[in-house]
């Protein structure tokens, strides 16, 4: 008896996810399936909400209203960016000593000619450029990964400093080539952003 449509389809779905397999999404679905009903109601309840989460306007980080934590608290550096690839390095970056504003790209530039992301990236990166001007930014801190399409995204940002006067650093290189920022502990990332070196 083939499985039903909805299961396919969800499977289907699941499985084009980063870190899942045809298997893993089975696998998933299975756990999910023999969860008691208020397990299976919190997910679902959890989900919704999630997926009610807008972009900031300002840093697009994650935000319940028009613009996220950060950028509403004032009593944050007003004059520091840290740009980030993705909106979970900022909860590590947060374990650091830095208490600026924040940026989130749209992923990383990945082969020669940037992929997909190239596009998005460079949106983003003209919105940062004018935000930098506007709100007279005086340091920009590129926390991308220490991986080829980590560095090529960084210089990418770093060609804003052409159109506006401004300090550019980039995490110290604690990290390994190669190394993602998102499995760094807490201590290696404190240090990097101390050690932070102009770029
Ligand atoms: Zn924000």
């Amino acid at each position: 008896m083939p499985l039903p449509k909805p299961l396919v389809d969800l499977r289907f779905l699941i499985s084009k996810m980063p870190g899942f397999s045809e298997k893993g999404a089975e696998r998933f679905l299975d756990f999910w399936w023999r969860q008691d009903e208020k397990n299976r109601n919190d997910f679902s309840e959890a989900w919704n909400k999630f997926r009610t989460l807008n972009f900031c306007k300002q840093c697009f980080f994650f935000a319940e209203d028009q613009l996220c934590s950060f950028c509403q608290d004032n009593s944050r550096d007003q004059k520091k960016i840290c740009v980030v690839s993705s909106p979970f390095i900022i909860p590590l970056i947060e374990k650091t000593n830095y208490s600026g504003l924040y940026f989130v790209l749209d992923g990383e530039i990945t082969g020669k000619n940037g992929g997909k992301q190239i596009l998005t990236i460079r949106k983003r990166r003209d919105y940062l450029k004018n935000r930098i001007i506007s709100e007279k930014i005086q340091e920009l801190v590129l926390a991308t990964d220490f991986t080829s399409s980590g560095e090529a995204t960084a210089f990418f940002i770093q060609e804003i400093a052409k159109a506006a006067p401004i300090k550019i650093s980039r995490l110290a290189r604690g990290f390994q080539s190669g190394d993602l920022l998102s499995y760094s502990d807490p201590i290696t990332i404190k240090s990097a952003m101390e050690n932070r070196t102009s770029f």
